[in-house]
């Protein structure tokens, strides 16, 4: 590289984010120092992007640092617990100083968003490759986990679901659908690139919740992880899946099939005990009830007129299956 290792880690991520001050020690050690008050709880997560796997080579590096970090701070969003840290693994082919100049500016905003402070990493020459581990902060015993969800609880999504697949899917399949517009295509593409976790959402959704997950792969993949640690069915009335204004201009059974399956939104998935939905409703506009925990073991999808609908589409991504 033609900056030293060194002097990249000081140029750019040294002083990328403001200081917390429960960080004793920050980047410059062989570790750093953190503080976890009493009653707390550190929820830690990871999460690897690769080029040509979870981003195009192309993407601008500034959009690239932005989503590094939110995938990141949706996982902690899921747990209902408050960003803190991180630390970032970066591995690049060469120190290229406009890609790193964007990079650490996208980072940057997504941590000033959310008060969490990079505090250490390792950096490596090889593919492009970005690996950030987050900690959270959570109450002890308070954490918002996948396996307790409860039959007859009402099954909530925040914010509008399958923007991110269809920005992808014009990407990946040349598809210019002549129903969207270039803001339509703006907007969509803006989904993808800057997802916007919902860490906000958590002070107000939290106490409601029984069981969380971040949409990451798609609805049903991740619903269905719910279902699975829970031991629970499901029924979704997709005439509810709440769709943005640019989606709903698509064919209604694409546009579903996008919200269900599309992965990229990094939108909330929760159940929530039926007494406390009103509740939750007054105090919370950005979310939809899509449907109801059951005691089946299955996830049946509704249609307007209470018909069954059955999916060809594969549910959800999975990096490892044929
Ligand atoms: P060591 O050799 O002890 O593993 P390094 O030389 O890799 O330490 O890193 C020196 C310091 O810079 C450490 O505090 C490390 O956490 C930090 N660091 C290295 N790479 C990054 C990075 N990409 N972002 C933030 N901090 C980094
Ligand atoms: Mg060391």
């Amino acid at each position: 590289m033609a900056l030293s290792e060194f002097s990249l880690i000081e140029r750019y991520f040294s002083r990328l984010t403001g200081h917390r001050d429960d960080v004793t020690l920050g980047i410059g050690d062989d570790c750093a120092l953190l503080q976890c008050p009493p009653g707390k709880e550190i929820a830690v997560s990871m999460d690897t992007l690769v080029e040509g796997v979870h981003f195009f080579a192309d993407v601008s590096p500034e959009a690239l640092g932005f989503k590094s970090l939110a995938v990141n701070l949706s996982d902690l969003a899921s747990m209902g617990a408050e960003p803190a840290w991180f630390t970032l693994a970066l591995t690049l082919p060469d120190s290229d100083d406009n890609w790193l100049q964007g990079f650490a500016s996208g980072l940057a905003r997504a941590a000033a968003e959310h008060n969490i402070q990079l505090v250490g990493g390792d950096t490596t020459r090889g593919p492009r490759t970005i690996s950030i581990q987050v900690h959270g902060l959570v109450e002890q015993g308070h954490a918002l986990r996948r396996d307790a969800a409860k039959v007859g609880d009402k099954i909530y999504v925040t914010g509008s679901l399958g923007d991110a697949g269809a920005a992808l899917k014009q990407r990946l399949e040349n598809w210019t659908p002549p129903e969207l517009n270039a803001q339509d295509r703006q907007y969509l593409q803006e989904r993808l690139e800057y997802p916007a976790p919902r860490n906000h959402l958590i002070n107000i959704i939290g106490q409601y919740v029984n069981a969380a997950i971040d949409i990451s792969d798609g609805l049903l993949a991740d619903l269905g992880h719910i279902l699975e640690r829970s031991g629970k069915g499901a029924e979704i009335q997709t005439a509810l899946l709440p769709l943005s204004p640019s989606l709903k201009k698509l064919p209604a059974e694409l546009a579903r099939e996008l919200a269900l399956t599309a992965g990229d939104d990094y939108e909330l998935c929760f159940t929530v005990p039926a007494g406390l939905a009103p509740a939750l409703e007054q105090d919370c506009k950005l979310v939809t009830c899509i449907g109801e925990i059951t005691d089946t073991n299955s996830l049946i999808l509704k249609d307007q007129s209470g018909k069954d609908i059955t999916l060809n589409a594969k549910q959800g991504y999975d990096h490892f299956s044929a």
